[in-house]
């Protein structure tokens, strides 16, 4: 008898252990982060491939912050094989992808279509507790899943912007610009520019969250 209860105990506590960790609707409306953090195992596995590309970075404890923002799994690049500014923590994913993407996507269209390296990138921001503009829902800044690119810095000291750049004069920055955003829809979960609209009208966002959705 006393077995009994003390099995119906330990089932009791793992019911309820489980139901710890489902994620609770917010009192002010706005919806639960959906996403669980990453196995351990995975994150590994993404450390090691950022090891294997050869960049620079520390890993950073998960951080869970107030209204559902999360940097679970994150990192911190320091060293890329070139400058970038405003990084700030990553998910290893994201991480990842934007060197992948920087090494073997951006810096081989830029020797390609313009004939020279670029030598800077200006971001506009990783992690960001906000929800996305115009809706309730959380941005994948706000779980520290996406990073936004505003400004390519050549060796030839042109500064191709996505502002300026996107329908601008240059046919061949133009161009540059198009291979890039394409290369990172092949990378990237989600990729928004300024044919997506306003609010993008200056930088590429991309992040690993939902998708694929590439405009
Ligand atoms: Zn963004």
């Amino acid at each position: 008898m006393r077995l009994l209860s003390l099995l119906l105990l330990i089932l009791l506590a793992a019911c309820s252990g489980g139901e710890r960790s489902a994620p609770r609707p917010r009192r002010d409306g706005l919806p639960p982060a959906s996403r669980p953090a990453p196995p351990p195992a995975e994150t590994a596995a993404c450390l090691a491939d950022l090891q294997g590309l050869g960049v620079r970075f520390n890993p950073l404890p998960d951080r869970r912050f107030a209204g559902q923002c999360t940097a679970l799994g994150a990192v911190q690049l320091l060293d890329i094989g070139l400058p970038v500014t405003n990084l700030g923590a990553m998910t290893c994913p994201v991480a990842r992808t934007f060197t992948q993407w920087v090494k073997n996507g951006i810096q081989p269209a830029a020797r390609e279509i313009l004939g020279t390296e670029i030598v800077r990138l200006e971001s506009m921001g990783t992690y960001s507790c906000r929800t996305i503009a115009g809706s309730a829902r959380l941005s994948e800044h706000a779980l520290a899943n996406a990073v936004d690119i505003a400004v390519f810095v050549m060796a030839d000291g042109r500064r191709v912007s996505v502002l300026n750049g996107w329908a601008g004069a240059s046919a061949e920055e133009r161009e540059f610009l198009a291979v890039v955003h394409r290369s990172a829809c092949r990378r990237f979960r989600t990729v928004l520019g300024p044919d997506y609209n306003a609010a993008h009208r200056d930088h590429l966002h991309m992040d690993m969250g939902r998708g694929p959705f590439c405009r």
